[in-house]
Formats: C-alpha cells, structure tokens, sequence
C-alpha cells in the first residue's frame, strides 16, 4: 500500500520546496508539494514533479564502471575504490596533491554534498575551485557595497511601495516569488520589470522597460543621474551611512543622460520614470542572476546597489537590493562539515577558467580530475576548451547518477544515490530562509551508493577514515551545531519537516555595514562609464560587432534545472534558436526554420522561434542540453571572468545566425 512522507526539492534552485513523496512497494510513485510548507504552499513546479521520473529512470547509473579500451566496463566497488585510491596516493607522492582537480558544481542542495570538501581537504588539499558560473560577479559585488549579499524576507514585499523585478523572470525559476508579486501587486504596489525579453513575469507588470543586454549598470547610472537632479536622493544615507558617493559623481558627471539613452537603448523618459520611483520608497529591487554574468558584470550589479542605496531603500521594510540571502548558508556548521584548517596545500582555479587553467598548470600539472555535484563539459562555458581540457587528464572520476556528457569522458564513474535515496537537509540562499528535511525514502538501484559512503571508503583506502567514522545523523547534526541554541535539532527538523532559520527579515535596518569601513561602500567607477559597458560590444569591438552583430542570451532553461531533466522529458529536447522579431524579418526566417549560429569559439546548429517582444538583435538559446540533443549553447559563450574576478560572462557573446536552406 502507497505512503507518503514529507520531503524536500533537492533541485539548485530558488525556491527550495516542501514535498509529499508517495512510495509503494520501495519505490517512488508521486512527487507533489507540500501544502504545509509554509513558503511554498504545496505548489511545485514541473522539474521538482519529474523528479520522481528522474529516480526511477533507466538511464540511472547502477554500477561503478570503468573505461577499458575505449568502452565502459562494468567493475566492482572494491576495484574501483582501490585502483582509484592507489592513482591518488602515487599522484600525490610524484607530484604533489595539487596535481588533482576538484572540480564542483552545486547539482544537489544537500547539506552533506560538502563532504567532498571534507574528503579532499583531509587528503592534504587539491586544487579547488573558486567563483561561480552563476553569481559570484554579484555576490562579490554586494560583498564590496555592503560587505554581505543579503535579502530582505519574502512577506516583507507587501511593504514595497514599488517593486522593481529586474533582470529576472521569476515565473519560471522562482515561481513563489512570482505568486508574491501578484498579491503584492492586488494590494497596491506597482511592479516594474526590466529585462532584454519581455518575459511570462513582465506580462504581469504595470511597466516592462526593454533594455539592451548587457547595459544594466548603464541604465542604473542613468537612473542615479535623475535621481539627483530630481533631489530625490536620501541625502541623510549619503553622508551618514556611506562612502565614495562624491567619486562615483564624477563617473556620473562624465556621461549625458542623451548618451545613456542612446547606448542603453531606453528612452530618457523611462529613466526619468524610474528615478522618480525611487524616489518614492519603500521600493524593493529583485535582482536576477543574468546580468552579472557578463565582464562588466559585478560594476553592473554595485551600480543597481547604488541607486538603492542612494534613494534610501537600503535597511527599510519593503525595500533592499535582493540579490541572494547568504544569512541562510551561514546559518549551518559549513567549515565543521569541510574542516578546511586540514589542508596542507593549497591552490585555486576559478571556475571560468578552469579548463584553460586545466590545460597551462605547472608546478605541478593536473593530471587526475574528480569531478562531484557538476556536469562541466556542458555547463562551463567555451566548452570546447573545456573538452580538450578533461580530455587531456590521465584520470578523470566522475560521481554521478547518470551518464553526462562529462561522465562520458571518464575513466571511472561512481553510480551516486539521488534525492530520496539518503537523509539530508535543504536550504537555498537564493529566496527564503526555511532549512527543509528528507528522509531516507527508497534505497538506491543497483549498486549505487551515497556519495558520504564513498568518501568514507576512499579515506580508509588513503588513511584518514577517522575523519569519516560518523554516521550521517552524526554529520547532519555537526551542521545544525549552531541551530540548536535556538531550537532547531536534527530530531525537530524530522518532526516538523522544516524550520525558519532565525535570520534578520529586514537586513541592514540598523545601516551598520559589515564593511571594513561599517559603512555602505559605492561603487566608484575606476574607468570611468566604460567600466559599465559590456566587453563584445559595438563600443568596445567594433570589428567583432560588425563580424558578430547579435547579442546572445543563454537563459535558463524552463523544464530542466540545468542539464539534469532534458533527458526525461517526454518530447526529444533540441536547440532553440530564440531570435527576436527584428532578426527574423532582416534574415526572412519564420518559426520552425533551421539555423546556424556562430561565432569565433564555435557554432551551433537549431530550430528558430521568434520571441515575440524582445530587444532589438536578441538571440536567446537555452543553456544546459546535452550533446546527444543537439549540443551545448556553450560552444559559443566565453571562458572569460567578470570584472571582480569571479564570476562568468557567459552572457557576454556576440553571435552571427543565418538560415539553413
Ligand atoms: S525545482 Fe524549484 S520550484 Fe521546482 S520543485 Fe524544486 S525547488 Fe520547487
């Protein structure tokens, strides 16, 4: 007879949901929401429901298995775990342990997927990763203005006077939030949305301002400059709360408002509109995680934090820069889980430029790669570079639950457990700030084991099991460590299913800045207003824009969290060529004609569809779809780091298209 248990959306994303999970006979035979969640209702989208599909799939990886001549062979855990053991030691005695890669992604929100932290760590230390393919440009960024990336609660919207969504569509990767807006908006606020598209969540505003990609920051010092000449700014803030607004005048000062409007593209009566609704507080901004990913893209996301800043929306109910919530991650005993102090050596990648950096190493050379919770060959970009990069190590071991593009590539692969299989708790700090449980449900098919277990063998294999000898509540209950002075155990996560982490719901109200300064830290514009323009643009490149005069967007995707459910979808996914109606008229192109797109790193062949309102010369292509569908859009975009150093540009490509006859 079926029961259902409660559980939670492993799935990286914003809304972190509460779930009902049905299982008869050991198996998995309905996912659904939650009514009791008290953020997400029982509500649940289409990816958490397929997740059920995604357990019990047959393409679920059940034995360990490893390359010989060319083909995968089925093997034993004993063999697998002792040759791969054995290539770690001999690597780490010839070479150093820097001579192994760990390269990550965040595939699952389990709290004890950090174990691969704790496992390389207590080995010696690896070469890591640092920054982000998403939002490390804007978390550093926040980190700079207000020396934390912090959101203000969900229910607080209903204070704003005015809510600013920009550069995020929230219908599709949020849809709490999206439901928030519409009673929001029946209780009076006025929504605004700014994005390249007009997307499902600019169908919903009162006003939708088109923007050209990549020109937010612009747009932003636009809108700073009405603000002033308006007098709206919130003079107090100014003197008493910051510093480095007088320098960020001069970039200002440098550029005319004509000119904002020319590049940005936005009529100057827009900017206008939007600096007198600033002005107007409390006004809350949704700050999406696209615009960052371009070279100017922390500048971007400081300029949008500065014209909050300036027009007093910063620490007020209904107000903030809500970009992410990293009051929520803190909450757990991160370093008790990762033991970082055990490391001995000590080097860094990027996450950008890791194939690059891949290919270059010296002192010593990467020569393995373990690759956990990530699919890198279709999700970093340049992802050419990034095959010959992976192609080229002499071991490469991938933990998964399916054969990825990368797993392909490996020499060993390790079937993982999936959600539902092991005990874990999650959290996003991307939205709200609940911690949510999931119990062990179902065993794992096959072979397939959890990803602790693994560690735990490797370290017995490499000497340090001590550092594994915990059961899994034990090492839940390490990350719930700092919880627990306020009531929330392990034991009443399993009770109640989830718990509000006691975070500030209002951030900065007391405008004490965790700055070094305590104060808010604008942006000064060092470079001036070139500092806020994109890097493959007319302004910039004006050969490569006249070689490549599209700007490509690749989006995420609205039936796949990333590369993890095109293959489970019912119809055969394949590329989306998105094109905005401009394009197609010049290019006579019609819905369902096969195209070409290209560029200098690589092109990619796909279906077009028009999208019916979207910026001039827009092009978007889904990331995230495996070679077998048709390819990666990331063949086209750039392995290049945004301007603070550690986040993409993926966004940050210019492309040429045309019809294929
Ligand atoms: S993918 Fe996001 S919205 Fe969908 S069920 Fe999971 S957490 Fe909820």
């Amino acid at each position: 007879m079926a029961e259902v248990f409660h559980s939670a959306c492993p799935l990286n994303c914003w809304d972190s949901c509460g779930l009902k999970v049905e299982v008869e006979g050991g198996k998995v035979t309905k996912v659904e929401g939650d009514e009791e969640h008290p953020i997400t209702k029982g509500k649940i989208c289409g990816r958490g429901r397929m997740l059920e599909q995604r357990v019990n799939s047959p393409e679920r990886l059940r034995y360990p298995l490893k390359r010989v001549n060319g083909s995968f062979e089925r093997i034993s855990w004993e063999d697998a775990l002792d040759e791969i053991a054995a290539e770690m030691k001999r690597y780490k005695q010839q070479y150093g342990s820097l001579s192994i890669l760990h390269s990550h992604d965040y595939a699952n929100a389990g709290f004890l997927t950090n174990l691969d932290s704790r496992f390389f760590n207590c080995f010696g230390g690896v070469t890591e990763l640092i920054g982000s393919i998403c939002w490390g440009a804007g978390i550093e960024a926040q980190c700079q203005d207000f020396g934390d990336a912090y959101s203000h609660a969900p229910g607080e919207l209903f204070e704003s006077r005015s809510i600013i969504v920009w550069g995020r569509n929230v219908a599709r990767t949020n849809m709490h939030l999206y439901e928030t807006l519409i009673e929001a908006k029946g209780r009076g606020a006025k929504l605004v949305v700014i994005d390249p598209i007009a997307n499902a969540t600019a169908k919903i505003a009162d006003e939708y301002i088109t923007v050209k990609p990549g020109f937010d920051g612009l747009l932003a010092a636009g809108i700073l400059k009405e603000l002033l000449r308006l007098h709206l700014e919130d003079k107090k803030f100014l003197s008493e709360c910051s510093q480095g607004f007088e320098e960020l005048r001069k970039l200002l000062e440098s550029i005319t408002l004509e000119s904002i409007s020319n590049m940005t593209e936005v009529p100057q009566k827009s900017i206008t509109m939007l600096a007198k609704l600033y002005g107007n507080r409390p006004v809350s901004t949704l700050i999406g995680l696209g615009m960052q990913r371009y070279h100017n893209g922390g500048s971007t996301i400081r300029m949008i934090d500065a014209v909050v800043a300036a027009s007093g929306n910063v620490g007020i109910a209904g107000g903030g820069a809500n970009y992410a919530n990293r009051q929520v991650g803190q909450s757990f005993h991160y370093e008790g889980i990762t033991l970082p102090h055990r490391k001995k050596a000590h080097r860094t990648f990027t996450m950008m430029k890791q194939a690059e950096m891949m290919l270059q190493a010296k002192d010593p050379e990467i020569k393995m790669a373990f690759v956990t919770c990530g699919n890198p060959l279709t999700q970093l970009p340049n992802s050419s570079r990034a095959e010959k990069a992976f192609s080229s190590l002499e071991m490469l071991v991938v933990a998964d639950s399916f054969l990825t593009d990368t797993a392909k590539l490996a020499h060993y692969v390790l079937p993982i457990a999936a959600a539902f299989e092991t005990e874990d708790i999650y959290y996003s700090s991307m939205y709200h700030h609940y911690v949510n449980h999931g119990p062990k449900l179902v065993n794992p098919p096959g072979e397939a084991k959890t990803d602790a277990w693994i560690w735990g063998e490797l370290a017995k294999r490499l000497g340090f099991e001590n550092d594994f000898s915990f059961s899994r509540e034990e090492l839940i209950k390490m990350g719930v460590g700092p919880l627990q002075k306020r009531g929330i155990s392990l034991e009443r996560l399993r009770q109640e299913k989830f718990a509000e982490l006691p975070v500030d719901r209002v951030p900065w109200h007391d405008h004490e800045f965790k700055t070094e300064s305590g104060k808010f830290e604008f942006y000064q514009g060092e470079g001036g207003a070139e500092s806020l323009l994109p890097n493959e643009t007319k302004w910039r490149e004006e050969s490569i824009a006249t070689m490549y005069p599209y700007n490509l967007l690749s989006i995420h995707p609205m039936r796949s969290n990333h590369s993890q459910h095109y293959h489970l979808l019912p119809q055969l996914p394949y590329v989306k060529v998105e094109i905005s109606v401009d394009i197609a008229a010049k290019k006579d192109i019609k819905d369902g004609d096969s195209v070409r797109v290209w560029n200098s790193r690589g092109e990619l062949e796909g279906i077009a569809s028009i999208l019916k309102q979207a910026h001039p010369n827009t092009i978007n292509i889904d990331e995230g779809l495996s070679r077998r569908f048709g390819g990666t859009v990331n063949v086209l975009t750039p392995d290049l780091e945004s301007d603070n150093g550690m986040g993409s540009t993926l966004y940050d490509c210019l492309v040429n298209l045309e019809k294929i006859c």
